[in-house]
Formats: structure tokens, C-alpha cells, sequence
């Protein structure tokens, strides 16, 4: 059993049932059996009752929303946006169901020689606690559109959102078996990486987590997709709309309590850009809402574990005592009922030099450090001064220079004038710590299915350029 913590309140909330490591056997021989009998179906009918599916989580947006806001600690506000965009996300994916076509290749006209996309089988998706209601669809859906079975390990902290996900599959008719949700920590998470029954392995965490599963998969060459944390910048020049940019920078820092590997958690601001953008941020962020997250008015929540909390304050208190200066910070609630809640004060910090650990670790909690830069140059040096590679927001009205920016940053997702967009029609992938394996639209197709290669002879025997080899003598 896992006791489930409400973030907002530190108190014990339900008690979700482990999946014991015995069964696991049991689990990949289940979600075998259902990928055979799922792949046979015509795509088009895997289509329909994905678009069933669409319309069972367009009825639980609600509930999936409230669940979620409780057992993670975001505001119900962005929950709820969250909850009611999965509709159209499994619509997407329902669509690709039955368009996904092999080629002809035209190596020799004696021979017809094809390809087609074949699933993988069974991925085991494995996923954090920081969007897990997100991160269930984006790993099951898309997987069982194309053909395979999914077997999901959502954070020990935060497995609710999966498990009525895997629910809702059923009564929208998608096969037992298929869809599996597996509950636990590491060590189930550990057990279905080690298994020869995953056929591949869709990982989304901490990436030292992330190197153990890619060593532990290697056992049986089970290919990993990585999607890792981060360092976003948030460039800005001079002649960006600085309102705009300004409301960007909150929101891509401090929405979903800081906890999102895409978080532009570097401002790097132009010398040049006034100080009273700076003094504008400061009187934000000092004015953000900490509070409960079922409560409309709430801006930032609390962190999702005690653990993060106390990582988040580590580094607060490390920045600080490097030089770091904090110029703006919100209050923690006042109401006594959050008083044992895991809540950090969003902060900023200035005077932040590139070595300082606030510039250069992932905090994943509200946190956003400022840097100041003189020209395109240390812009460019600034936002790859980082092992990590999610994504950049660049802020500037002049075309050239965006682009010259988007081509320069080594990050797998550019915002241009805007943060935050993630839609599963885009492609993401990371460099460096950030992972590998890009997902969303075309590139989902690739990576959630196998090629295979058929070469059939028109007329039988070999091509001309094989040597034949002396037939035995008949003596
Ligand atoms: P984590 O790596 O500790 O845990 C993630 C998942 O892995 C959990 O389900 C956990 O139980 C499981 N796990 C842990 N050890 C395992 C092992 N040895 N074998 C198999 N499974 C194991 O990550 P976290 O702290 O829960 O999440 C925060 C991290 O996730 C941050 O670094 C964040 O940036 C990253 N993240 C990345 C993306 C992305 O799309 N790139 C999105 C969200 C979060």
C-alpha cells in the first residue's frame, strides 16, 4: 500500500494498493496477448473506439481535474485547462489510427520491394508526478493508436489521474489487457524496465533516473526514449513587446508550481531592456497567490512531495548564500489549515552569475533567475551555458534575429514571441541532459512503431550481381 499525501495540507489522504513485483509476469503476459488481438483489427475500428475514448474524458473533465489539483497541489485553474485539452490530444492521435502507410522502394523492377510500420508490442511507459493526468495520455494513447499495448508506472506519489484513465479505456471498450496501469515506486518501475516482455521503454523523469533505466535496458537492448529535465532561458531584447514577455516569464516559471521540465527558469534580459520590467516582475511575483489549490483564486499551489519542498529551499538557500540576491518573493498562506502543506515562496533572483548552481540546476519548483546580457553573442553563450536542452523562448521583433536565435540555441523546442505551447502535433526532443527520442506528430509515428523491409522476387532466384557458389558434386 502507498499513502497518498495531500500536498496542500501534508495530511495523509488515501491509501492506493502497490502492485506486487510477482505479478509483473503476469502484466507483460496479459498485455502480449491484447497487442496480438489489438493489431489485428481493422485500424480503422482502433480509430473509432479511440474517439470514443475522446468523448468518455471529454465527460470527466471535471473529475480528472479535481483529482489531480488534489492529489498534486497545481491550481485547480490549471488543472482544469489541462484536463479539458486531453479530448482533442486523443482525437489527434485517433485520427493517425489508420493513416499510417509503408512506401514502395524502387531498388530493381524485378523485384517489389516494400515497407511497412509494424508496433513495437508492449512499451512500458514510466512517468513523473509533476503532469501526471498529461503524461497518461501522451503515453498511452498515442501508443495504443499505432497498434501497440501500453503497461504505465505513474509516480508513487500521484497515480490517480492514470488509474481512472485506465478506467475510462475500459468503458469506452478498449480491450482488457491493453491498457495496464501498474502503482509503485522505483523498485515496480525497475521490474518492468528489466523485463524481456518491454519491447520498449518511453521514460519520463530526472535523468540520472533516466541513465539507470537506459543501463538497466540495455540488459536485453530495449530501446529507451528519454524526455528529461531542463534549464530553459527566456531571452529577451529590447524590442520585444515587453508586456507580453512579461506575462510569459510568470507563467512559464511559476505556473504548475515551477514543476515543468519546459520551465524558463533563466531570464536573460538585455542590457538595454528598462529596469522597470525587472521592477514590474518583482511586483508580480511578490503578489502571486500561495494558497489551496481547489481555490479559484490561487496562483501557485504547493509543491507535489516534501521531498521537492525541501530540494526547492536547499537551493534557495545555496543561491543565496553564493551571492545570489533575492529581488522578489510571494508570501506563504496565512490560513492555518495549509500550515503543514509543502508551499514555497515563488522567488526571484538577480545578481545571478552563469556558475552559480541556481543558473545552472534544474530546481523544479518556483524559482527564476535573472542574468543580463549585452548582445546576441553572450545571449547565445548564456542560453547553452547548460548541460540541458528542452526548450528557449526568445522575445525580440526582429525576424532575422529570431531566427538566427532559433538556429544557434541547442534546444529541442524554440519559442518564438510566445512559451509554454506544448501540443501533441509538435515534436519535442532534447539535447544533452534533456534526453533523446523526439515525440509528437510525425515523429511519434516513427518512434512508436518498427520499419520493416519485404523484397519480393517477381521471379524466383537471385539477382544477377550474387555469385553463384559450385553445387555439390553428384557422384
Ligand atoms: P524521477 O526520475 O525520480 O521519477 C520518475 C519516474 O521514474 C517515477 O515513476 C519513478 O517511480 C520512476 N523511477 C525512479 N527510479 C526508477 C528506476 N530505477 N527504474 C525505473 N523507474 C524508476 O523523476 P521525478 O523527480 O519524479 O520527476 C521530476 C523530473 O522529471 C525532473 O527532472 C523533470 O524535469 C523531469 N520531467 C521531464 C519532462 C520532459 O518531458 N522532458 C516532463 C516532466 C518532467
Amino acid at each position: 500500500m502507498t499513502t497518498l499525501t495531500e500536498p496542500a495540507t501534508g495530511r495523509p489522504w488515501q491509501e492506493v494498493p502497490a502492485t506486487a513485483l510477482d505479478s509483473i509476469d503476469e502484466v507483460f503476459e496479459r498485455a502480449a496477448a491484447a497487442q496480438k488481438q489489438w493489431a489485428a483489427l481493422p485500424a480503422t475500428m482502433r480509430s473509432e473506439l479511440l474517439f470514443g475514448l475522446a468523448d468518455r474524458l471529454g465527460q470527466l473533465t471535471e473529475e480528472l481535474a479535481e483529482i489531480e489539483a488534489r492529489n498534486t497541489g497545481k491550481s485547480i485553474r490549471e488543472t482544469r485547462q489541462e484536463a479539458a485539452r486531453m479530448p482533442a490530444a486523443v482525437r489527434y492521435w485517433a485520427g493517425w489510427a489508420d493513416k499510417v502507410t509503408g512506401t514502395t522502394v524502387p531498388f530493381h523492377p524485378d523485384f517489389h520491394t516494400y515497407t511497412t510500420r509494424e508496433p513495437w508490442g508492449v512499451v512500458v511507459g514510466i512517468v513523473p508526478w509533476n503532469v501526471p493526468y498529461i503524461f497518461a495520455v501522451r503515453r498511452i494513447v498515442p501508443a495504443i493508436a499505432l497498434g501497440n499495448a501500453v503497461i504505465l508506472k505513474p509516480a508513487e506519489e500521484t497515480p490517480l489521474t492514470a488509474l481512472r484513465l485506465a478506467e475510462a479505456c475500459r468503458e469506452a471498450g478498449i480491450p482488457d489487457g491493453l491498457v495496464q496501469v501498474v502503482t509503485g515506486g522505483a523498485d515496480v518501475g525497475a521490474a518492468l524496465v528489466e523485463h524481456p516482455g518491454a519491447d520498449i521503454i518511453l521514460f519520463t523523469g530526472f535523468h540520472e533516473t533516466g541513465k539507470a533505466i537506459a543501463r538497466a535496458a540495455a540488459n536485453n537492448l530495449t530501446p529507451t526514449l528519454q524526455e528529461l529535465g531542463g534549464k530553459s532561458p527566456q531571452i529577451i531584447f529590447p524590442d520585444a513587446d515587453l508586456d507580453q514577455a512579461l506575462d510569459a516569464v510568470v507563467a512559464g516559471v511559476f505556473g504548475a508550481t515551477g514543476q515543468m521540465c519546459i520551465a524558463g527558469s533563466r531570464l536573460l534580459l538585455h542590457d538595454d531592456v528598462p529596469d522597470s520590467f525587472l521592477e514590474e516582475l518583482a511586483s508580480r511575483v511578490n503578489q502571486l497567490v500561495v494558497g489551496d489549490p481547489r481555490d479559484e483564486s490561487t496562483d501557485v499551489g504547493p509543491q507535489v512531495t516534501a521531498r521537492q519542498r525541501d530540494k526547492t529551499l536547499a537551493m534557495i538557500e545555496a543561491a543565496t548564500s553564493e551571492g545570489a540576491r533575492i529581488a522578489a518573493q510571494a508570501q506563504l498562506p496565512a490560513d492555518p489549515e495549509l500550515a503543514d502543506g509543502f508551499f514555497t515562496q515563488p522567488t526571484v533572483f538577480t545578481d545571478v552569475t552563469p556558475e552559480m548552481s541556481i543558473a545552472t540546476q534544474e530546481v523544479f519548483g518556483p524559482v527564476l533567475s535573472v542574468m543580463r546580457f549585452s548582445d546576441e553573442t553572450e545571449a547565445i553563450r548564456l542560453a547553452n551555458d547548460t548541460e540541458f536542452g528542452l526548450a528557449a523562448g526568445v522575445w525580440t521583433s526582429d525576424v532575422g534575429r529570431m531566427h538566427r536565435m532559433a538556429r544557434s540555441i541547442k534546444a529541442g523546442l524554440i519559442w518564438g514571441n510566445t512559451y509554454r505551447i506544448i501540443n501533441d502535433m509538435i515534436p519535442t526532443a532534447g539535447y544533452g541532459q534533456s534526453g533523446y527520442g523526439a515525440e509528437g506528430g510525425m515523429e511519434s509515428i516513427a518512434s512508436l512503431t518498427r520499419s520493416k523491409s519485404v523484397c519480393l522476387a517477381l521471379e524466383p532466384g537471385l539477382p544477377s550481381y550474387i555469385p553463384r557458389l559450385p553445387k555439390a558434386n553428384q557422384s
